[in-house]
């Protein structure tokens, strides 16, 4: 029996695997993957955007070998040096005024917190999400995440409604320019709020990620955000795949829209723990602390899993990831927009920073491309490069997310592999 066959024996069915024949990773370093055959891989999605920094940082290492040497815990009932230490990095590089940081071990497990922060202190079990959005795989997060392809049948006791904006799609809003595209959303966001009762939150990413790397244009969320203050309804910014300066310009996804204040609650994971499980929830404290009973998370926030994020965080910042991420991205961006110019399968090349969307369709048509994009993943595989894929309904984008420390020439050869990926399909 292959290791895959043994996957699929006792595996679920749902936790989906790339590649036809799935690859088994056994070590990293910098921005390279190996497989258990010994190939190597330029690594253009980080595990999905956790490895966030670089694989096997020394630092990162050198950090989680001497927190395990000192104890491995849970994170409660005991005060936890690293995580009070992580929680006033993260509290004061949030945006947030008079931030509280409550840490879990997922996404998931953020915007389930999020959710539940919003709901007890609007006393509403109504929530507003985007279409199109992903937010999670829990009971409550998958009520609130409107890509089907993500979003198993649920009977949530959460009420969703979903709001227009987050993707252009192909209908009528994809012929709007900006202005009007905004005016619509906007509309569309004061007809829902005048005809139901008072919701709790409407939660949001500011770029969209398993859909494909799409943004809404700019002053959308302002605008939004006006509408919903006046009804009192929070602001929940999902950053679980834009913070941490991913997108170049900007620490949090929420900065890239104009006229936009920070959220009211922010919800982070993936790349702050580079691979090791951290999630979390950012709010001020009067929405933070408006539970009325204990509720602590055993494993959110452990001593191991901080020291890695602590590492992690201060390399980012000491290095300027973030400036790294807008540099090297753009270089990337048009790189990518050159070698695909006049190739009928690409649509369009769009992103910030280091989180690049190649949108495929059927040639001479606008039609979504699944196909395509399975075949460019095979065969960027086969010349070592390891992508990833989202979209809408289907899932026709290719997705780029390298770890932030991407070298020029790196991203010259990953663009090179790609080209030819495109060329042969
Ligand atoms: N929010 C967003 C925007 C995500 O992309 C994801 C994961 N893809 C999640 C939440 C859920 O995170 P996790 O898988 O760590 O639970």
């Amino acid at each position: 029996m292959t290791l895959h066959d043994r996957h699929r024996a006792v595996i679920p069915d749902w936790a989906a695997l790339y590649y036809r024949r799935p690859i088994e990773l056994t070590h990293g370093e910098g921005r390279h993957v190996w497989d258990a055959d010994g190939n190597r891989y330029l690594d253009f999605f980080g595990g999905i955007l956790t490895t966030m920094t670089a694989h096997a940082l020394p630092e990162v290492t050198k950090a989680v070998a001497e927190q395990a040497g000192r104890i491995i815990h849970s994170s409660t009932l005991y005060l936890n040096r690293p995580m009070i230490e992580l929680a006033e990095r993260v509290a004061a590089l949030s945006g947030i005024p008079d931030a509280r940081v409550f840490f879990t071990t997922s996404g998931t497990e953020a915007n389930d917190t999020a959710l539940l922060l919003a709901t007890a202190y609007r006393r509403s079990n109504q929530v507003l999400a985007m279409r199109n959005s992903y937010h999670g795989r829990s009971f409550s997060a998958v009520s609130i995440t409107g890509n089907r392809a993500w979003s198993p049948t649920s009977l949530s006791p959460l009420q969703t409604l979903y709001v227009h904006g987050g993707v252009r799609g192909r209908g009528p809003y994809a012929q709007l320019s900006d202005e009007r595209f905004i005016e619509a959303c906007v509309a569309d966001l004061e007809d829902l709020l005048g005809h139901t009762r008072e919701a709790a939150a409407l939660i949001a990413e500011p770029v969209q990620g398993v859909g494909g790397f799409t943004s809404p244009p700019d002053g959308l969320f302002a605008a939004f955000r006006e509408v919903l203050s006046r009804h009192g309804v929070l602001w929940i910014s999902d950053e679980v795949q834009t913070g941490w300066g991913r997108t170049g310009d900007h620490f949090w996804g929420w900065q890239a829209h104009d006229g936009n204040g920070p959220p009211d609650i922010l919800t982070f994971a993936k790349g702050i723990g580079n691979g090791m499980s951290i999630g979390g929830v950012v709010a001020p404290a009067a929405i933070m602390n408006c539970l009325d009973a204990n509720s602590i998370s055993t494993f959110g926030g452990s001593p191991v899993t901080m020291a890695a994020g602590l590492a992690n965080l201060t390399y980012l910042l000491e290095h300027d990831l973030q400036g790294n991420a807008r540099r090297v991205g753009g270089l990337l961006i048009e790189r990518l927009r050159a070698i695909t110019a006049g190739t009928p399968v690409v649509r369009e090349v769009r992103g910030r920073g280091l989180m690049i969307g190649v949108e495929l369709v059927v040639p001479g048509t606008d039609e979504a491309n699944p196909e395509a994009a399975s075949a460019v993943l095979e065969a960027a595989r086969a010349g070592g490069l390891l992508i990833g894929k989202g979209g809408g309904h289907d899932t026709s984008v290719l997705r780029i997310a390298p770890p932030l420390t991407l070298t020029v020439a790196e991203a010259e050869e990953g663009a090179s592999i790609l080209e030819e990926a495109l060329r042969e399909v």
